[in-house]
């Protein structure tokens, strides 16, 4: 079994104070993923964020305000867990980290078969690329302290739709800690 570790969207417009697509919760996950972050590098576990990055005009921004744009600084990694230089770094424009990106390719060379994901939000981007990794077969880990989105329930039901109909493992922290 290889792993990889997927940090998604963990991006100032998602996280920051008075972003414009603010998940305050996605502030409160940030020490947890640095930590698993710190561990996976430690044992040389590929990490591989998933950035939004939008055209200016994206036909996202119908759904949603504006966000993530890409060359803004909107669009960066959080400054609390930014990626050293062997980090694999995948944009996106849409909700899956997989859909028109070389992600799926990027991990056939690694040899990856296990996905550990982590990020925001639980129930849209986390799902979403959860689904297409379902689809193309590969194992899905969601951490569960590890993960954010815009209230309680939203969270639930993201996990519940990921454990039981993706066929995902959900854990926490310290159990995916103790298996890397
Ligand atoms: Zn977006």
């Amino acid at each position: 079994m290889s792993k990889a570790i997927l940090v998604i969207d963990m991006l100032n417009d998602f996280i920051k104070e008075g972003a414009p697509l603010e998940l305050p919760e996605g502030r409160k996950i940030i020490p947890n993923i640095k930590k698993l972050l710190e561990e996976a590098r430690k044992r040389k576990i590929p990490i591989i964020y998933i950035c939004d990055a939008h055209r200016p005009d994206d036909a996202e921004f119908n759904q949603w305000p504006k966000h993530c744009v890409e060359g803004t600084p909107g669009a960066e990694i959080v400054e609390e867990l930014k990626p050293e230089q062997k980090d694999i770094i995948i944009k996106k424009r849409r909700y899956s980290g997989f859909y028109s990106t070389d992600l799926d390719l990027t991990l056939r060379e690694l040899k990856i078969d296990t996905l550990i994901l982590t990020g925001v939000a639980t129930n849209i981007c986390v799902l979403h690329t959860a689904a297409d990794a379902y689809f193309r077969g590969y194992k899905i880990i969601v951490v569960k302290d590890c993960v954010a989105t815009l209230n309680e329930e939203a969270q639930k039901t993201g996990l519940e739709h990921i454990k039981n109909v993706l066929g995902g493992e959900i854990k926490t922290l310290n159990e995916i800690l103790k298996e890397l």
